[in-house]
């Protein structure tokens, strides 16, 4: 079976290519390696999506995988771990398959970044966390820290300030990157203090987090504040390592024309957090879902 199209990945991005795709009546699959819906399934509260001033990252996902499915959407488990070109068209091989399409659309997203510190790997899962909403829950009426100084770490702190006793937000910067309206949230919280220009330098406990030791960046002075959880917010990295065939940036985010987001093979196109931009939000990586499957229409069509 040859399809149209195959997106990788069902996250916002995958799912409003395939709205746009399935629409267009396009022979297509969605091949997810875990569940549908992506990183925003982890984020408490959206704020910043037109048209839903605040709703779940779960309630959001599920509106656009509704949307889909009543399309006709044919989503299939697998994870995708190859990419090449056949002699007409595209091989994908999954684990547990090999697909054939002519077209891709890579939406493959993204995935934390480590701080790569003594404790961290250790204590993943004992007190280190990258999901406030998955992990919050456990400190409740505790002490915790917080690392990082974008959206997703300030937006999460605010969000752990409603169920912790305290939280210490550690930032190597002076000035935060996130948003100014959830800074001042955060600022205004009365069980938020804030340890600016200061890196964590390791975790420390014994079978669960017990410490986190920080230094301050310019004068290298070191002190360890008693916490029970360490929540870490410090960027992501794409999930595009798979990828061999593909060009992409220093980074690992994958290159594309910016005009179709077609990447360096004919007929594959990314769309999402995986693809190299300055901006990694719901709302870009449905406006790319969207401009990825245009541009896969109309090469199926060129083909046809
Ligand atoms: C805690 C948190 C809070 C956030 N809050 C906000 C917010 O308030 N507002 C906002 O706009 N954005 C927010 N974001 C960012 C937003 O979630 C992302 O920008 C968005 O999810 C990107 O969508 P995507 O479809 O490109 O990728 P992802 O959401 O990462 O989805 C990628 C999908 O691809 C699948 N996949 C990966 N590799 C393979 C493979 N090899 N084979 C098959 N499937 C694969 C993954 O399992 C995943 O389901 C937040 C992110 C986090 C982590």
């Amino acid at each position: 079976m040859v399809y149209d199209l195959i997106i990788i990945g069902g996250g916002p991005a995958g799912l409003s290519a395939a709205i746009y795709a399935l629409r267009a009546r396009l022979n297509l699959i969605l091949i997810e390696k875990m569940a549908v819906g992506g990183q925003i399934a982890l984020s408490d509260n959206i704020e910043n999506y037109p048209g839903f001033p605040s709703l779940s990252g779960i309630e959001l996902i599920q509106k656009f995988e509704e949307h889909a499915k009543g399309l006709g959407l044919n989503i299939i488990y697998d994870e995708v771990k190859d990419i090449t070109y056949g002699e007409e068209y595209k091989i994908i091989r999954g684990v547990n398959e090999t697909y054939q399409a002519k077209t891709v659309i890579i939406t493959v997203g993204a995935s934390p970044k480590r701080l790569n510190i003594p404790g961290e790997r250790e204590f993943t899962g004992r007190g280190v966390s990258y999901c406030a909403t998955c992990d919050g829950p456990f400190f409740k009426d505790e002490d915790i820290a917080v690392i990082g100084g974008g959206d997703t770490a300030v937006k999460e702190a605010n969000y752990l300030t409603k169920i912790v006793k305290s939280i210490v937000l550690i930032h190597r910067r002076k000035e935060f990157r996130a948003e100014k309206i959830i800074q001042e949230r955060l600022h205004n919280a009365k069980n938020a203090s804030f340890e600016l220009e200061h890196t964590p330098i390791s975790i420390n406990g014994t079978k669960t987090v017990e410490s986190v030791t920080i230094e301050n960046v310019k004068t290298k002075e070191r002190k360890t504040i008693p916490v029970k959880g360490v929540f870490i917010f410090i960027g992501i990295k794409p999930q595009t390592s798979f990828l061999k065939n593909i060009e992409k940036d220093e980074n690992g985010f994958i290159k594309t024309d910016h005009y179709t987001l077609m990447t360096s093979m004919p007929g594959v196109f990314c769309a999402g957090d995986a693809h190299s931009k300055k901006l990694l939000q719901v709302a870009t990586a449905v406006g790319e879902g969207a401009l990825a499957a245009t541009s896969a229409i109309e090469f199926t069509c060129d083909i046809c």
